[in-house]
């Protein structure tokens, strides 16, 4: 089954040092097609691994986004940069990323890209006609980082549009629910389950308010830490933090658990 149009694919679910280091949750970010171009975000560890594994053309990566310099979210950046490429002979890719870690990129790879655009929360860049992406506000240490809005048309019919966010990793700080508030669909970081607080990072309880304030229509939990589900954890509590998140809501948005190799079809999130 190919890659469709406006469709999202999770290379990874799990977030984290110890997850990456176990591969117990795939690390490989998250694919997302849309008016016939493909973008990779944070291609942690074995991206390119789980890229070639759900068959996606790597060829067809247009933009490479890291949305900050933490080892989940860049260690395959390298290899997804040389791997667009058919010949290294003619640029290929356009890298999206901090300026933190674009100075951590060394110029072999840089000299591979097309472009390279420093993103930051407050920015909107344009990506094509009928795509922008705007920068939203984290909160994540002393590390630079930005999530992302998508805001698109439809290439095939304009009258339809639709935003999608990707909060990154992040603390909820005053105002986070409001970033998101309006979108239509939000795929959100959320480390940890319950109360179980972590610094630079988001629980369950924490973001229950802030999910009540946004009401997308659909939201799509990813990035579980390792309390969610691992051997040495209390069980996969991951059904059950979700229904909960369900239940706290009410039904004016629908909650999803991500999975690793998780298919979905926006318009099937937006009732389309
Ligand atoms: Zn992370
Ligand atoms: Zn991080």
């Amino acid at each position: 089954m190919g890659f469709e149009d406006h469709e999202l694919i999770f290379l990874g679910t799990g977030g984290g040092r110890v997850l990456c280091a176990t591969q117990h949750r795939q690390t490989g970010g998250i694919m997302y097609k849309f008016n016939g171009k493909q973008t990779h975000i944070d291609p942690g560890p074995g991206a390119i691994v789980y890229l070639n594994r759900m068959k996606i053309d790597r060829l067809k990566t247009e933009w490479i986004i890291a949305t900050h310099n933490h080892t989940d979210h860049i260690n395959d950046i390298p290899i997804i940069i040389e791997s667009v490429h058919e010949t290294l002979t003619k640029p290929a890719g356009i890298l999206i990323s901090t300026e933190e870690y674009i100075h951590t990129l060394h110029s072999y790879y840089r000299d591979l890209l097309v472009d390279i655009i420093p993103m930051q929360a407050g920015k909107t860049v344009k990506l094509t006609n009928h795509t922008s992406i705007l920068g939203t506000k984290i909160v994540h240490g002393n590390t630079q980082g930005f999530g992302l809005i998508f805001q698109q048309i439809d290439a095939k019919d304009p009258s339809k549009t639709y935003q999608i966010g990707f909060t990154s990793d992040t603390e909820i700080y005053d105002g986070f629910g409001e970033i998101y508030k309006d979108i239509d669909i939000l795929i959100a970081n959320v480390l940890r389950p319950s109360n179980k607080t972590c610094p630079r990072h988001a629980c369950v309880e924490e973001f229950i308010p802030a999910l009540e304030i946004a009401q997308p229509k659909t939201c799509i939990i990813t990035h579980y830490g390792a309390l969610f589900d691992p051997p040495w954890s209390d069980g996969n509590i991951i059904s059950q933090q979700m229904t909960h998140i369900q239940e706290s809501i009410g039904k004016n948005t629908k909650v999803i658990g991500a999975q690793d190799n998780l298919r979905l079809k926006i318009p099937e999130l937006l009732g389309s």
